[in-house]
């Protein structure tokens, strides 16, 4: 027996990316572990979702954000690997590179002077004049001044790599289970389990995975609840001829994410508007006018799908990882525009801690918003 097969049971609330790669962790370590989600698994932001991993293409100034974003990208080849060999399913990872194309002189300046941080950093990038940017992606408009191809990045299918987590914890014997009623209980030091429609259920380490609603589960102190605030994203579906458009691309107010399927996903708007996650014809214009901009050629493709989703936006666009004031209860929320990067690195950072101590970068903690004087509530 190993130290996690001897301790007690830990319980993730939330089955979104975040809460299914951690448990995929801890019972990969040896842990017991249950999940317990409000609604469907996999059916939230992780879905919703267009699973571009652009550490770099995002442009990140924040260190430790960058950092985390890094060796995320390094790391989830592997993790993906991981999975796909205990669930027989395959999360269609491509690392085959994002482009940002550029329509205007500013644009095109901000592209090479990109490159040249790219280059000082020792990133694999390739510079394309108009030519080479047609030539890479003929579908992008005609007016295009150039391009940049960040090498060794792109997307996962984030559904199927959802599927594909829930298959192997099957198959690993965790239970992923659905229950209406979920509320945790606290004792005036730590947390001691969670009621559910089944009844009490205790746990020694209980995880808040539930993304945009992490603030909102029941019978925390207030002293955990940690300021997430939902972002609603649109998006939409175009059905493409195969291989009409490669690579990721952002086109400048908007990114195009294509899928071995034939869809081609057009995202995303970006609004505070709580938990209101209606797709309006605002959000959907907004986006068809932009793709239609940076390629016109897209107007003849059938529209097959068009959602949204709310990301778990914090005040700093950082995470929200690790311990909180009550012991046994830790948080993994807060992930903004980056959940489907930072799964398979969250569960790493978690599962780290709760094995061996191994504490979270302090820049992740809940603890910084108390320390600034912020609040922290929902
Ligand atoms: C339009 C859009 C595009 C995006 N594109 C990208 C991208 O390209 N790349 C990227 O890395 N990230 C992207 N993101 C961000 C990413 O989707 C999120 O950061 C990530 O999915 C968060 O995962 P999560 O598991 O924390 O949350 P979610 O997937 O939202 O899961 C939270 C789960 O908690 C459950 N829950 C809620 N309340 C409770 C409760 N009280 N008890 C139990 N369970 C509860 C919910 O039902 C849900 O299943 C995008 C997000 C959106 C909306």
């Amino acid at each position: 027996m190993n130290s996690m097969e001897e301790r007690g049971e830990i319980v993730i609330i939330g089955a979104g990316l975040i809460g299914l790669s951690l448990a995929f962790e801890l019972r990969r370590r040896g842990a017991r572990v249950a999940v317990f989600d409000r609604f469907e698994p996999a059916k939230a932001a992780s879905w919703a979702a267009a699973g571009m991993l652009a550490a770099r293409t995002e442009e990140i100034a924040d260190e430790p954000m960058h950092a985390l974003c890094n060796e995320a990208l390094e790391g989830f080849p592997a993790f993906v690997e991981r999975v796909r060999e205990a669930s027989a399913i395959d999360p269609q990872l491509r690392l085959d590179g994002i482009v940002q194309a550029a329509f205007d002189e500013a644009s095109l300046a901000r592209l090479q002077e990109r490159a040249r941080s790219l280059a000082a950093a020792g990133i694999a990038h390739t510079l394309l004049d108009a030519r080479g940017a047609l030539a890479l992606e003929p579908a992008l408009a005609s007016n295009v001044l150039g391009a940049l191809l960040t090498h060794d990045e792109g997307s996962v299918d984030n559904r199927l790599l959802g599927r594909a987590l829930l298959a192997a914890l099957a198959r690993m014997h965790v239970q992923v289970a659905t229950s209406e009623e979920i509320e945790l209980e606290f004792d005036a030091r730590r947390v001691c389990g969670v009621r559910t429609r089944w009844g009490f259920r205790p746990a020694e380490i209980v995880v808040n995975a539930a993304g945009a609603w992490a603030p909102h589960v029941a019978g925390v102190p207030e002293v955990c609840r940690p300021p997430v605030e939902p972002v609603k994203g649109e998006m939409l579906a175009l059905a493409m001829p195969h291989d009409f458009i490669r690579h990721t691309m952002w086109l400048g107010g908007c990114y195009v994410v294509p899928r071995t399927d034939g869809r081609l996903l057009v995202g995303a708007t970006g609004e505070r508007v709580g938990f209101d996650h209606r797709v309006t014809a605002g959000g959907q214009r907004q986006l068809l006018d932009r793709v239609l901009q940076g390629a016109p050629s897209l107007a003849g493709f059938a529209l097959v799908e068009q959602w949204s989703g709310l990301r778990p936006g914090t005040p700093d666009e950082r995470p929200i990882l690790g311990p909180t004031p009550r012991e046994g209860y830790l948080l993994a929320t807060g992930h903004y525009r980056n959940g489907v990067l930072l799964c398979a690195q969250t569960a790493s950072l978690l599962a780290d801690e709760i094995e061996g101590g191994t504490p979270i970068d302090p820049a992740f903690a809940l603890a910084r918003f108390a320390e600034n004087g912020a609040a922290v509530g929902a």
